[in-house]
C-alpha cells in the first residue's frame, strides 16, 4: 500500500523489470517514478475474444486477427526493396503477414511471439495474406500472457515495448496496491468518479472495455485537479501575502466618461465593467485578465476602470507593448476626456492656445493624462513639458492617467501612488510585464487588469491562466457588420487590386500585410519596400504608403498620422500593424502569403477593417505549401469567431505548441486532454477552488496536500511567476 505521492518518490528502476537500461530508457522519456509509470496508460486495447479466427475473417475488409509468429524472413528483391515476410498461424490457420521496406519489422517480431495484426486480408495464389498490417506485439517468446482476454498496448518507450511494458507495470501494480485515495468522498461523489485504486487497476488491466472510459476518467480528473488545487492554492496565497489597495470609488469621473461618451456601453461592457468595480473594491489586489475580440470595446471599460482609481487619487497605468499603440491609446483617451468635457486644463506656455476656451464656464476639475515612451514625453495639461518634466510629474502625482510602453517600468520613473494599472497585451500571449508593474506599486500592489484580444478558449484561461480571474467581452458593439474573408491563389491576386481601387474610390482606404520572410526583419523589409514599389505601379493613381517596423519612430508615426488623416489611401506594411491600428475608415485588408501567419495574427490583422460604418474585406492571397496552412486558410474563411479560431487552432497544432514557453508546467497532464477532457476540467477547477476557498492550506487533507507538493510543486511555480517574468 502506497500513496501516489509516495510513489511519485519511488525511482522507476526498483521495478523489477526496470533496474537496468530500460529503466534508464524510460527515465530518459520523462518516466521517472512508478508513480510515472502508472501514469503511462496503453494507447489500446486488443480484446482476444473478439479477434476474428483467421479462417473465419471476411476478405478485403479491416480485421484484426492474433496468432503465433510462426516464421520470419527477409529478402531483398532489388536495389531499393526489402521485403520482410511472417507467417502466423491461430492454431488453425495460416497468414501471411508481408511488409515493403520495413527491416525493422524483424526486429520487432521473433518467432513463437504472439501478435495482433491489423488490416484487410486478400486471397493471393490461393493463400490469404496481408500486406503492411499494423502489429501489436502481445508477448515474447518465452513469455505467458498473464493479462486475461484483454491485452493493454502501452506506448513503447526506445527498447521498452509493450510486452515489457505491461509485465513492469503490473509489476509495480502488484506492489503498491492497494493506493489510498486522498480526494474527499463528496468530491469523487459529484465529480462522478470511481475510486483510485481501482481506476489504476482497470486502465492498465480491464475486465471488460467498456470499464476503460471511466477508469481513464478518474485519472484525468486527478491531473486537472492537482493542478487547479497547486493554482487556487497560489492565488490564495498570493492575496493573502499582498497588500492591496481597497478602492472606494464614488463614481464622479465615471459617471461623467460614461457620461459623454458617444455610445452606450454594451450589456456585456456593463458587466465585465462591474466585475472589475467590485474587485477594486476589495482590499486584495485584481488580478484580472480582460478578454475581448479587437473592437470589442475594451479600453472604454480599462479607461472606467482607470478613472474609478482616480476618483480616490490614485494614479492609472495604461502599457502598451508598442509606440504606435501607446500612442494610439494617448490619442484616444485625451480625445475622449475632451468629449466628456473632462481634460485637465493646459498649464504654462502654450495654454492660452489650448482647449480651455471649449470649455470655459464648465470649471470642473480634469484628468490630466501623460505619455512616455522610448522616444515621447507629452502631459496633456502642460503643452509645453519635456521628458523630464512628464517624469517629475509622475513622480508626484500631477499625471493622473499614464499612457506609456516599456519606459513606464524602466528605472527613474517612479509613481506617486499607482491604484490601477492596465497591461495591454493585445495578441501577445503571455502576460509579460506584470510582476514588475507591480513593483511601481511603493509598497501596495495596485489593482491589475490585463487586456488581451487573443481569443484564449475556456480551457485554456483555466489552466495557463487559472490564477486569474477572467472576464469576457462577448459581443461587439452594435452596427457592426461582419468581415468577408475571401482565399485567393496568387494567380488570382488582380481581384484583390481591383477591389481595392474599387474602394479607394468611394473614399475607403486599405491595408496590404507582407509577410516575415525567413525570419529575417532585414531581408523583410526589403520584400515589404519591393512590395511597395510594385503596388504603386499597379495601383497607379492610388496613394500608397509604406511602414514596417525598422522605420525611426518619428517616420512610423508620421506614416501613421497620413494614414489616420487619409492622405494615404492604401498602406503596405509588415505585421507591425498588427497591433491596434484604429482606423474606421478602411475597408480592405489583403495579407500576402497568408498561409505563413498563424491563426490568431490572421484573426487579429482581420480585426483592423470592418471596425466603421462600411463593410469589411480580407482577403488572403496564397498557395499554400502545406496542410496546416490550407487549414488554417479554411478556418479563416469558415469563421469570424475568435474563440472558434482559437479552437481550431488547438487542434491543428496541438496543445504543446500553443503553450510554448509554458509548456513545462503543462507536459504533466499524461493523460488528460484540454480539449476532449474539458467537462472534467470545469468540475476540477470548480472544486478545487472551492476546497482551497475553506481551507488555504489544506490542512484538513495532508495527504491530498503532500501530492499537490510533491507532483506539483516545480511546475506550479514555474507556470505562474518565471513564465511570466
Ligand atoms: P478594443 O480595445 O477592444 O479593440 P476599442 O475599445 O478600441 O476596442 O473600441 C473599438 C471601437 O469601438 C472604438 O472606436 C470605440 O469608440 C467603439 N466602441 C466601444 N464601445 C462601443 C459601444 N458600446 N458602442 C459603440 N461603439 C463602441
Ligand atoms: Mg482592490
Amino acid at each position: 500500500m502506497a500513496t501516489l505521492s509516495r510513489l511519485a518518490r519511488i525511482p522507476v528502476e526498483e521495478v523489477k523489470t526496470f533496474g537496468g537500461s530500460r529503466g534508464r530508457e524510460l527515465r530518459k522519456a520523462g518516466i521517472v517514478s512508478v508513480a510515472d509509470l502508472l501514469m503511462h496508460v496503453p494507447r489500446t486495447y486488443i480484446d482476444r475474444s473478439r479477434s476474428t479466427p483467421i479462417a473465419e475473417a471476411p476478405l478485403d475488409t479491416e480485421v484484426t486477427v492474433i496468432g503465433r509468429v510462426h516464421s520470419l524472413d527477409s529478402r531483398r528483391v532489388r536495389k531499393n526493396l526489402v521485403i520482410v515476410e511472417a507467417t502466423i498461424t491461430d492454431g488453425v490457420s495460416r497468414l501471411k503477414a508481408i511488409w515493403f521496406n520495413q527491416t525493422y519489422r524483424e526486429r520487432q517480431l521473433a518467432t513463437d511471439s504472439e501478435v495482433a495484426l491489423s488490416g484487410k486480408i486478400e486471397r493471393f495464389r490461393g493463400r490469404l495474406q496481408m500486406k503492411s498490417p499494423a502489429v501489436d506485439v502481445l508477448s515474447s517468446p518465452s513469455e505467458a500472457l498473464n493479462t486475461g482476454r484483454i491485452v493493454p498496448i502501452h506506448p513503447s518507450v526506445g527498447s521498452v515495448t509493450p510486452g515489457y511494458m505491461r509485465r513492469g507495470i503490473h509489476n509495480a501494480l502488484r506492489r503498491s496496491r492497494p493506493i489510498p485515495d486522498p480526494v474527499p468522498e463528496p468530491i469523487l461523489r459529484r465529480a462522478e468518479v470511481m475510486d483510485r485504486d481501482r481506476a489504476f487497476s482497470l486502465i492498465h488491466f480491464p475486465d471488460d472495455l467498456s470499464e476503460v472510459r471511466d477508469a481513464r476518467r478518474r485519472l484525468v480528473f486527478d491531473e486537472f485537479f492537482r493542478l487547479e488545487l497547486a493554482l487556487a492554492m497560489h492565488k490564495k496565497r498570493q492575496e493573502l501575502a499582498a497588500t492591496g489597495i481597497t478602492h472606494r470609488p464614488d463614481g464622479s469621473l465615471t459617471r461623467r466618461f460614461l457620461a459623454g461618451l458617444p455610445y452606450r456601453l454594451t450589456p456585456a461592457q456593463e458587466r465585465v465593467l462591474d466585475e472589475i468595480r467590485r474587485d477594486l473594491e476589495r482590499p486584495q489586489p485584481m488580478h484580472r485578465l480582460l478578454q475581448g475580440e479587437v473592437g470589442s470595446g475594451k479600453t472604454v471599460v480599462a479607461v472606467a476602470a482607470l478613472l474609478a482609481g482616480i476618483e480616490g487619487g490614485y494614479q492609472g497605468a495604461v502599457m502598451a507593448p508598442t509606440e504606435v499603440l501607446a500612442e494610439q491609446h494617448y490619442l484616444g483617451i485625451t480625445r475622449l476626456f475632451v468629449e466628456a468635457g473632462m481634460a485637465a486644463e493646459p498649464v504654462g506656455e502654450g495654454a492660452s492656445l489650448g482647449m480651455e476656451s471649449l470649455f470655459a464656464g464648465e470649471r470642473k476639475p480634469g484628468v490630466s493624462v501623460a505619455l512616455l515612451t522610448g522616444t515621447r514625453a507629452v502631459l496633456s495639461n502642460h503643452p509645453g513639458a519635456g521628458r523630464r518634466e512628464v517624469i517629475e510629474a509622475i513622480r508626484t502625482g500631477d499625471a493622473q492617467l499614464v499612457v506609456g510602453t516599456h519606459a513606464l517600468i524602466q528605472e527613474g520613473v517612479e509613481f506617486h501612488r499607482l491604484g490601477v494599472a492596465v497591461v495591454d497585451e493585445q495578441h501577445r500571449f503571455g502576460v509579460g510585464q506584470r510582476v514588475d508593474l507591480k513593483a511601481k506599486g511603493s509598497g501596495v500592489d495596485p489593482d491589475l487588469l490585463i487586456m488581451t484580444a487573443t481569443p484564449i478558449p475556456r480551457t485554456l484561461s483555466m489552466t495557463l491562466y487559472g490564477d486569474l480571474d477572467v472576464s469576457v467581452i462577448d459581443e461587439l458593439p452594435p452596427g457592426r457588420t461582419p468581415i468577408e474573408t475571401i482565399a485567393l491563389p496568387w494567380s488570382r491576386q488582380d481581384e484583390a487590386w481591383d477591389l481595392i481601387r474599387r474602394e479607394v474610390s468611394k473614399g475607403r482606404q486599405a491595408f496590404v500585410v507582407c509577410p516575415l520572410v525567413d525570419d529575417s526583419p532585414k531581408v523583410e523589409v526589403s520584400s515589404a519596400t519591393a512590395e511597395y514599389e510594385r503596388l504603386q505601379e499597379i495601383l497607379d493613381g492610388v496613394r500608397v504608403g509604406l511602414i514596417h517596423g525598422q522605420l525611426p519612430p518619428a517616420d512610423k508615426e508620421a506614416v501613421m498620422a497620413a494614414f489616420r488623416d487619409g492622405e494615404i489611401d492604401v498602406l503596405v506594411s509588415t505585421t507591425v500593424i498588427e497591433v491596434g491600428i484604429d482606423v474606421p475608415n478602411s475597408t480592405v485588408m489583403v495579407i500576402e502569403d497568408a498561409d505563413r501567419f498563424g491563426l490568431s495574427q490572421l484573426h487579429q490583422l482581420r480585426g483592423r477593417v470592418g471596425r466603421g460604418r462600411h463593410p469589411g474585406t480580407c482577403i488572403l492571397i496564397a498557395d499554400p505549401t502545406t496542410e496546416e496552412g490550407e487549414q488554417r486558410l479554411a478556418a479563416m474563411v469558415r469563421t469570424n469567431d475568435g474563440f472558434d479560431l482559437a479552437t481550431v487552432d488547438l487542434q491543428i497544432r496541438g496543445q504543446g505548441t500553443v503553450f510554448g514557453k509554458r509548456q513545462s508546467g503543462m507536459t504533466d497532464l499524461k493523460i488528460a486532454d484540454i480539449l476532449t477532457d474539458f467537462d472534467v476540467l470545469e468540475i476540477a477547477r470548480n472544486e478545487a477552488f472551492a476546497l482551497v476557498g475553506a481551507d488555504p492550506e489544506l490542512e484538513r487533507y495532508p495527504d491530498l496536500r503532500e501530492e499537490v507538493e510533491v507532483m506539483m510543486g516545480d511546475a506550479v511555480a514555474w507556470l505562474v511567476t518565471e513564465a511570466r517574468a
